[in-house]
């Protein structure tokens, strides 16, 4: 990382896909160095698995795995192979420039032929205070219902989502696998969600909703016990004992700190070039987990897209790509013939 130094590939991200992206490129011989991001309030190393209690659907943990041993076994997996890590942000990467030229917080400058952003995306919280403190202490609150919702302590339960998109209806049906009731408290008279997705939850003998409702307080000391809420219309206030709280109001990709520089859908998740790939619009910047993945969110499609940034940049260094190239020129022929080519 000396000042004249120009890495291979700089990974930034800490979850599944970028640990996943560090094994293959390390295993590669490309040397990655990965920035991990810095801890704060919203964020620290290791993604949102590091929220997440236990972790039953990750292939090859039979008895299931919790989330933060998922995710220090793979960073451990990565460092087994001379992944090179770096406990910071990174505030900027400029994609006119080749190599790329990228500054941390800590306002090192590296240079970089290739990127792969695996930054994911932070869930949506309502901002309650309980809500936080019993959402990392496992205590019954989660915003993910494929994740945590077939825990033992959900079941026969009565389970509240907050929400009104199709994430919410998804995510009540799905509980109601396992609950007593699934009730949904959304703000409004009227679902986001696609129609076909609101009736297959209202249909379900299970679910009702809080129509013009807000959850205000979250109760409960070390597990959830219920949820104090608010008629929007007529203010009046009541309390609903439930075993546990989902909240789906959306998700936000950590994509901010690129600015405009590579294509986003309107929402902020990047955008890759063609399907079953990686590669963003600026050729040589990369994309993998849940910043690019607004619709499956697991962890290992995560970790999935993880090892094909890592290939694709793998064979972008392999074939040459250097200091001069233009950025809006198209993929290279054989590049692209290769990939089509590629069993699956
Ligand atoms: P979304 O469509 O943005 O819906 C978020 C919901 O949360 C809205 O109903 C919104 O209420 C509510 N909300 C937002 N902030 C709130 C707050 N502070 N307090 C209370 N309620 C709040 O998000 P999503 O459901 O996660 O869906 C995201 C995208 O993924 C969508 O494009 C969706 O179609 C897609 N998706 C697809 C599937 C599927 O097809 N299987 C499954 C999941 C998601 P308002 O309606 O009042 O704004």
């Amino acid at each position: 990382m000396s000042e004249d130094s120009i890495e291979n590939v700089i990974i930034i991200g800490s979850g599944p896909a970028a640990w996943t992206a560090a094994i293959y490129a390390a295993r590669a011989r490309l040397d990655p160095l990965v920035f991990e991001g810095a801890p704060s309030r919203e964020m620290i190393p290791g993604g949102q698995l590091m929220f997440t209690t236990e972790v039953e659907n990750y292939p090859g943990f039979k008895d299931g795995v919790d989330g933060q041993t998922l995710m220090m076994e793979m960073k451990e997996q990565a460092l087994r192979f001379d992944t090179r890590v770096v406990t910071d942000d990174i505030v900027d990467v400029d994609t006119n420039r080749r190599p790329f030229v990228l500054r941390s917080e800590g306002g090192e400058e590296l240079r970089s032929h290739t990127v792969i952003i695996a930054t994911g995306a932070r869930a949506n919280w309502l901002g309650l205070e309980n809500e936080e403190r019993l959402a990392q202490a496992g205590g019954g609150v989660s915003a993910c219902a494929v994740c945590d919702g077939a825990l033992p302590a959900f079941r026969d339960q009565v389970l509240a989502v907050v929400g009104g998109g199709d994430s919410a209806m998804e995510e009540a049906t799905y509980l109601t696998k396992f609950a007593r009731e699934v009730v949904i408290i959304h703000r409004r008279d009227a679902f986001r969600a696609s129609p076909i997705m609101a009736e297959r939850a209202l249909e379900n003998e299970k679910v009702r909703v809080e129509w013009n409702t807000i959850v205000t307080e979250v109760l409960g000391d070390d597990f959830i016990t219920g949820v104090r809420m608010q008629d929007v219309n007529t203010g009046e206030e009541s309390i609903l004992e439930v075993g546990g709280l989902f909240v789906a109001i959306g998700h936000t990709p950590n994509t901010g700190f690129l600015g405009e520089r590579i294509e986003m859908d309107e929402e902020g998740y990047l955008l890759t070039r063609q399907p079953w790939r990686t590669e963003t619009s600026v050729p040589g910047v990369f994309a993998a987990g849940d910043v690019m993945d607004s619709y499956f969110r697991q962890a290992v499609t995560a970790a999935g897209t993880g090892c094909m940034a890592a290939i694709e940049a793998e064979r972008w260094l392999a074939h040459g790509v250097g200091n001069d190239v233009d950025t809006e020129a198209p993929v290279a022929d054989s590049r692209v013939a290769e990939s089509a080519a590629d069993p699956r």
